[in-house]
């Protein structure tokens, strides 16, 4: 079933079908993202107006919104023109006016006759130290307030729309709500105590109070479930059709693995062991690997991903590590060439580089498969490249490669195993969202011994005392990164680049420090005065390297102990940790320095705050979600997150975490959906659009 079911076509409707909405207003809400009835549906309300009568409006904070019965008083007209006509009530308790601008007296002196009893209700305010209500909402006899509803839902509103039209077309939209079959486990649903969806539907629209718009009120986090449940079906069911391509049996004997074991100065921690194993125990598999690997800086990612490619040699084939930089992937082949060679493994450097000869040589050696293991950049994936039994592809730091560079390596070889190392701390809601078609292994265990790196936030105008500070530190013998401000891509032409930038701050530099132990790395560089400028600080030869941000990930210079980064205020919270955790690599006590341009705004200021108090990688990554939300985090564009209309990510991470299980299970008993239970989910896909799904159940 691959069409829209019948009855769901009632809530597909062009709005105007609704009672009450013409073409005009049709287009007024259509300013507000709503087309349809399941739109107008699936816009919840984000107030209530509480309009129980009550005696007095003495007891409240005020401006409020209250409902009360008083007695009309005195009429005054205005004695200026422009200003306006005032009614003095009374109620149980108190007095107060009743306020109309360009009134009608004749209008007024027959609704609001001096000495009659009438229920007025609208919003209070104090002006001038006295309580008025303009402009009542309300104005009935006393009995007639039975016609008034007790609560009414606030919805967001766009010039043109009143709250009146709204909720007269949610009224319309609701009567169309068909019942349909029920897609939530049962046993999940009674134990949340959700109500079936269209009486959800119903009761989120109909709030009593301002616990009904919590996002824990049952109604509506049954209406989140369904979101993140669909999206969570679409991932596992891309992740089942991806994992049918029957995979290798990647099974070694553990023999190279035992042989740089050996040979490493220190013991892998036990997150390592266990981060091993896990994948391991995945390649061995007949399915298709698909498996992410997180672990914060410095965590020791590449052993685990070396000791994963030791085990495809092992079982004859051969393994491709990924970097996202020139820069990483010679640092990679740096550190790794060592540990193969002691292992007896053949291992390559392909780059965009390597030219005619000895590209060709190097291709050869990968098709004719004498070289065991490949490190490289995104050159990897040019056409010419095949290899003789690629069995796993490592993609290091995935942020820096889309989703579709990952499938275009997968394609290499007949059917590799995927293994993908980011760094980057995602909160586990958002991991969850974005690599949900992914298995998780989490490296959450650090080397041991590495010191705290001291962060401090200095003021822009304070720069001369960090160049002091330097200059004593440098003369110890220490080593330091000078980051440069971000520029942004779109300022004016003529503004400085960041290469300019990068140039002319590091001949202040040369000049402050009076020296020539200052490098200088960027993205412009040619790439040999890149390599030079990285070996250079790496042994020792330059004291201070400045840099743009291609130092970020992965760069490993363990003596480095300082970082300072100017313009902080302007990087992402993730990034500052990144570059942060280029120093206290080392045995000497780090510290960073996140040079801030005054005035800091709040925002800002928090979250910088945030990097100041905690080293711990996930901890600042829930800390920028909250302060910036999740579709800024990763961009909602490149994170390919649908836009959830109900579900909150930064709240609601355990729901997610349940709509996983329940995905991943159902898809586990019945692959098809082809139950009674999966008819209904086919329902729920179509009812929140999740298209993707919907043809991967069509190919099947
Ligand atoms: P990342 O996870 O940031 O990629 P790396 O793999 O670059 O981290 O490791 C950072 C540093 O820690 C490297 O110098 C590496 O040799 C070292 N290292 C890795 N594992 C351990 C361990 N178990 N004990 C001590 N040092 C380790
Ligand atoms: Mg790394």
């Amino acid at each position: 079933m691959t069409r829209r079911p019948e009855a769901l076509f009632p809530l597909f409707a062009d709005l105007t079908a609704l009672e009450g909405v013409g073409p005009k207003s049709a287009r007024t809400f259509a300013r507000l993202d709503i087309a349809r009835p399941i739109d107008l549906l699936l816009t919840l309300p984000t107030g209530v107006v509480d309009r129980r009568l009550r005696a007095s409006i003495r007891d409240l904070i005020l401006p409020d919104v209250a409902t009360v019965e008083v007695e009309v008083g005195l009429h005054v007209s205005p004695a200026v023109k422009g200003r306006p006509y005032r009614i003095h009530v009374r109620d149980a308790r108190t007095e107060f006016l009743l306020v109309f601008f360009r009134a009608r007296p004749d209008w007024l002196r027959a609704q609001l006759p001096a000495g009659a009893r009438r229920i007025v209700s609208g919003r209070v305010e104090l002006f001038d130290g006295v309580a008025q209500m303009p402009h009542p909402d309300h104005i009935l006899r006393p009995g007639g307030e039975e016609a008034l509803p007790e609560f009414e839902p606030v919805y967001p509103l766009t010039q043109g729309l009143t709250q009146r039209m709204i909720s007269r077309a949610v009224t319309e939209a609701l009567a169309r709500v068909p019942p349909l079959p029920e897609w939530i486990d049962p046993a999940v649903k009674a134990a949340r105590g959700w109500p079936d969806w269209d009486r959800a539907l119903r009761a989120a629209h109909a709030p009593a109070s301002l616990a009904d718009l919590e996002p824990s009120a049952p109604a509506r986090e049954r209406l989140a479930y369904d979101e993140l449940f669909a999206h969570q079906l679409t991932l596992a069911l891309a992740r089942a059709r991806m994992k049918r391509p029957k995979g290798f049996e990647t099974c070694g004997d553990g023999a190279l693995r035992g042989r740089v074991l050996a040979t490493l100065p220190f013991a892998p921690t036990g997150a390592q062991t266990r981060a091993t194993a896990e994948i391991t125990a995945d390649m061995a598999r007949p399915t298709r690997m698909n498996r992410l690997l997180q672990g914060d800086v410095g965590s020791g990612k590449t052993l685990v991903a070396l000791l994963a490619m030791l085990a495809a040699v092992e079982a004859g084939g051969q393994a491709a590590l990924m970097a996202p930089t020139e820069i990483l992937a010679r640092q990679h082949h740096a550190s790794l060439a060592p540990l193969a060679a002691a292992a007896g493994v053949t291992l390559d450097l392909l780059t965009g580089r390597d030219k005619g000869a000895e590209r060709a040589a190097k291709l050869a050696g990968l098709a004719y498969g004498a070289t065991a293991i490949v490190i490289g950049t995104h050159s990897l994936f040019q056409k010419d490249v095949t290899f003789c039994d690629l069995r796993l592809a490592v993609v290091d730091e995935q942020h820096r490669f889309g989703v579709r560079q990952r499938m275009d390596l997968g394609a290499k070889g007949r059917a590799p195993d995927i293994l993908v190392m980011t760094a980057t701390p995602i909160p586990r809601s958002l991991a969850l969202a974005h690599y949900g078609d992914m298995d998780l292994s989490v490296l959450d265990e650090k080397p041991p011994g590495r010191g705290p790196v001291r962060t401090a936030l200095v003021a822009s105008g304070r720069l001369d005392e960090v160049i002091d500070h330097l200059r004593r530190a440098l003369a110890e013998g220490r080593q330091a990164y000078w980051v440069c401000p971000l520029v942004e891509e779109s300022e004016t032409p003529g503004a400085m680049g960041e290469m300019t930038a990068a140039e002319e701050r590091a001949r202040s530099l040369r000049v402050a420090l009076g020296d020539a132990r200052v490098g200088l790395v960027h993205g412009q560089l040619p790439n040999a005065r890149k390599d030079a400028a990285m070996a250079d600080f790496a042994a020792g030869v330059t004291s201070l390297l400045i840099a743009t941000t291609v130092i970020e990930v992965g760069v490993n210079v363990p003596n480095a102990s300082i970082m300072v980064i100017e313009g902080a205020q302007a990087f992402g919270l993730a990034q500052l940790h990144q570059l942060r955790g280029r120093v206290g690599r080392g045995a000497s006590a780090s510290t960073c320095l996140l040079v801030y341009d005054p005035p800091l705004g709040e925002t800002a200021r928090a979250r910088l705050t945030v990097l100041r108090e905690t080293e711990d990688g996930f901890r600042i990554a829930e800390e920028d979600l909250k302060l910036r939300g999740a579709g800024d985090l990763l961009g909602v564009q490149q994170s390919g997150l649908p836009r959830f209309r109900v579900a909150d990510l930064e709240t609601q991470a355990d729901l997610m975490l349940a709509a996983q299980d329940d995905a991943r299970l159902l898809l586990a008993r019945d692959p098809d959906l082809a139950g009674p239970r999966g008819a209904a989910i086919r329902t729920l896909l179509h009812l929140l659009e999740r298209d993707k799904a919907i043809r991967l159940l069509a190919v099947g």
